[in-house]
């Protein structure tokens, strides 16, 4: 039997790191990056210190366990949360997110590649079902509507929102049909790590209302909204890094976008923190303005850095590890 989470101690941004395993080509054995504690990690001489790490003998469900659950109990107690998977081309942000598409349709107790997000949409789904077999002669109803959407970074065109579907979803299975719909039509392509990756961020959120009916007194402040929003991030291109001078000129291009990410991650923990709201600007790029409704009000947000065991791809890992250390 696990504990339960105790919501106020949740902080209001989580920072996990996950290494995944070497590939073929990679050699795990010089393990220039390292786990050396619960929750932290050292590249070369450099240390660094997050919420938790999570190395590449860690599963699905090690991942779901430690952000999955605390999100949908957060989630079904009024707060907007959020996770965002960061990390370079190939590092595992898709894997550790959705897990193959074929994962999806089977139970979790069955194909245990299934990525945290269906995780998340089969426990939610439970908690509800569970919610209204014990309602004690209040009824309460829920309804979840979802989206998928693209949001491009391209420089002919500037940011742009592709592919927006938003849908009534009852079921967990209504849910797996608006993902591989999603993931399905998306123009990320291939993620291997040599694989021509364009520039986009996939957003799945999800709303969930909940209200009681009847005028029973047992209702009083029970109408609920919150919103669950699920970011697998663009990061740098692996495939552009040959040397050193363009591993800083691309952190330097994906540094404008994200910075203000990181900012505003960084402004909205430190005003939950002090009970205080701050002002936010939303408008400072497309990405945050589009994220302005996960990451706004009463938010719980999780940032999932994937980096790679391989000492080829130092450059962006220690990249990756600043970005964690930068919205903490
Ligand atoms: P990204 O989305 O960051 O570009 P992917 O999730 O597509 O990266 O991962 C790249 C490859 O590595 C995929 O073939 C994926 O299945 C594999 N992979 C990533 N993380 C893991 C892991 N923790 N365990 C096993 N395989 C993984
Ligand atoms: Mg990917």
């Amino acid at each position: 039997q696990k504990e339960e989470t105790p919501l106020l101690a949740d902080p209001p941004v989580k920072v996990v790191v996950r290494i995944r395993p070497a590939n073929g080509q990679e050699r795990e054995g010089d393990r220039l990056v390292r786990k050396v504690s619960e929750d932290s990690v050292t590249i070369g001489e450099r240390k660094f210190t997050f919420d938790s790490v999570l190395d590449s003998k860690s599963n699905q469900e090690d991942v779901f366990q430690l952000v999955g659950v605390p999100l949908v109990k957060n989630a079904l107690a009024g707060y907007n949360t959020s996770i965002l998977a960061y990390g370079q081309t190939g590092s595992g942000k898709t894997y550790t997110m959705w897990g193959p598409q074929s994962a999806m349709v089977e139970a979790q107790a069955t194909n245990t590649d299934q990525g945290i997000v269906p995780r998340i949409f089969q426990m939610l789904f439970s908690e509800i079902q569970r919610e209204q077999d014990n309602s004690e002669g209040k009824q309460i109803n829920y309804q979840c509507r979802c989206s998928f959407l693209e949001i491009k970074d391209d420089a002919k065109h500037g940011f742009y929102v592709e592919n927006l579907t938003e849908e009534y979803v009852t079921s967990y299975e209504d849910i797996t049909q608006v993902l591989i719909k999603g993931l399905s039509s998306r123009k990320l392509g291939a993620t291997s790590m040599n694989a021509k990756s364009s520039r986009s961020h996939i957003v799945f959120s999800c709303v969930i209302d909940s209200w009681c009916k009847g005028a029973s007194s047992k209702c009083f402040g029970s109408s609920k909204t919150s919103r669950i929003s699920l970011v697998d991030l663009a990061g740098l291109e692996r495939n552009k890094l040959d040397d050193d001078r363009q591993c800083a000129r691309e952190e330097k291009n994906v540094k404008k976008s994200l910075s203000h990410l990181g900012h505003l991650v960084n402004t909205l923990a430190e005003g939950t923190q002090s009970g205080k709201p701050q002002e936010v600007s939303y408008r400072s790029s497309s990405l945050t303005h589009l994220l302005k409704e996960s990451l706004g009000g009463n938010v719980k947000l999780a940032v999932i850095c994937a980096i790679s065991p391989d000492s080829k791809s130092s450059c962006e890992t220690l990249s990756t590890l600043r970005f964690g250390q930068r919205v903490k």
